[in-house]
């Protein structure tokens, strides 16, 4: 595979020859926008909301809850 690497704070190009292409930018990935254009997102059906508050350690610290309710809802702490 041959590729140009550029870097984005200097912009100075480089090409490079390997047969391995390793790419971790991210979800908005564009090498694999490069390689797969006809790729697209697809919704897997999972709401996730956040929070956060002060509060004394449960139990060691580093303890989590998981407690299931109906139509597969979920409650982590
Ligand atoms: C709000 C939120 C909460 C989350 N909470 C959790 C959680 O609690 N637990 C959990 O397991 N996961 C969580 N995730 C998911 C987790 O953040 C991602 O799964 C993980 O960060 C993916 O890692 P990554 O290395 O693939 O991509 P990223 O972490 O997105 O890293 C990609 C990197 O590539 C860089 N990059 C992109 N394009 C280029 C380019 N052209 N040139 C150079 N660099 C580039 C980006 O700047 C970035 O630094 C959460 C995500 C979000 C948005």
């Amino acid at each position: 595979m041959n590729v140009t690497v550029t870097d984005r704070d200097s912009e100075q190009a480089e090409k490079v020859t390997a047969r391995v292409l390793l790419a971790a930018d991210g979800v908005h990935s564009s090498v694999r926008q490069q390689l797969h254009p006809d790729t697209s997102f697809h919704w897997e059906g999972t709401r996730m909301f956040r929070g956060t508050a002060v509060r004394e350690p449960f139990l060691d610290g580093a303890t989590m809850t998981l407690i299931y309710g109906e139509e597969e809802k979920r409650f982590l702490a």
